[in-house]
């Protein structure tokens, strides 16, 4: 038995992750006056139709960076929030890279879990009107908000959303289990780290934009310790403890690893 569409859980009221199979995640928040479409994925979803189909009120998109496995779905749509630093990854998004990613995640095991065609993807027959996001901007949704958090690091662009009434942080990839750190120093990384640690009250779940990654079909947040691992494994790359393996990372590109508690931290090697 195979998944044939994306599947949708609701994580909290009004509060919807979509797993599309497997390889990225979006996320839909729902307020009293307007929606908020965080992340567009890999282009394998009919997005304006799935979110139709929980709520009818006007909505906004926005990116938690520019990888094409975030922004592959922008061709549903005409205008798009994201951090200005990530623009230019978005301008020059490689659509024959986005199906090459969903043909190899496909073969690493999620063909054995989802049924998709890795080249059904949305075209972009007109790149979407790019609207900058920054720090402490907020998307009032109506009865309840979104804040920004710039946190770059994985890419010089990468923001989180704190949803403090559903006490939620949406990190795109910027706080995850396994984290690359290639456009940014460790050092700013560790800043908006240490940002999302300052904010730890507001917020109980902290989901990625990988849920379900490959072939695990869940809606599951990332760990609660995965925080603290993250800063404490830049902290000791930075002052010289950490004991880094080399590894290959996605392109086959040579990087340093260093591993906390299943919590791992990619950067150049
Ligand atoms: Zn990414």
């Amino acid at each position: 038995m195979r998944f044939t569409q994306p599947f949708v859980c609701e994580i909290a009221p009004d509060t919807y992750a979509i797993n599309e199979y497997g390889i990225a995640a979006e996320f839909l928040v729902i307020g009293s006056e307007r929606a908020l479409l965080i992340d567009t994925g890999v282009g394998l979803c009919d997005l304006p139709g799935l979110i139709r189909r929980f709520t009818s009120l006007p909505y906004d998109v926005v990116l938690t960076h520019g990888h094409g496995d975030h922004a592959g779905g922008i061709g549903h749509f005409s205008n798009i929030y994201l951090h200005p630093a990530d623009f230019e990854m978005v301008e020059k998004i490689d659509l024959e890279g986005v199906k090459n990613y969903n043909r190899m995640l496909g073969k690493q095991g999620a063909w054995e879990v989802y049924d998709y065609d890795p080249d059904a993807i949305c075209p972009i027959k007109k790149m979407p009107v790019l609207h900058p996001i920054r720090e402490g901007y907020v998307f009032d949704l109506g009865g309840r908000k979104l804040t920004v958090i710039e946190t770059p690091g994985h890419t010089a662009g990468s923001i989180c959303l704190l949803d403090e009434k559903a006490r939620i942080l949406f990190s795109g990839d910027a706080c995850n289990i396994n984290l690359g750190i290639f456009d940014s120093p460790i050092e700013e990384a560790l800043t908006g780290l240490n940002k999302l640690a300052d904010v730890r009250d507001k917020f109980d779940r902290n989901y990625n934009g990988h849920i379900g990654y490959i072939k695990n079909p869940d809606c599951l947040a990332m760990p609660p310790h995965v925080l603290d691992d993250c800063i404490e494994i830049c902290k000791s790359i930075l002052d010289g403890t950490a004991q880094p393996e080399i590894l290959e990372w996605f392109g086959g590109k040579k990087a340093c690893a260093v591993d906390k508690n299943g919590t791992r931290i990619s950067y150049p090697g």
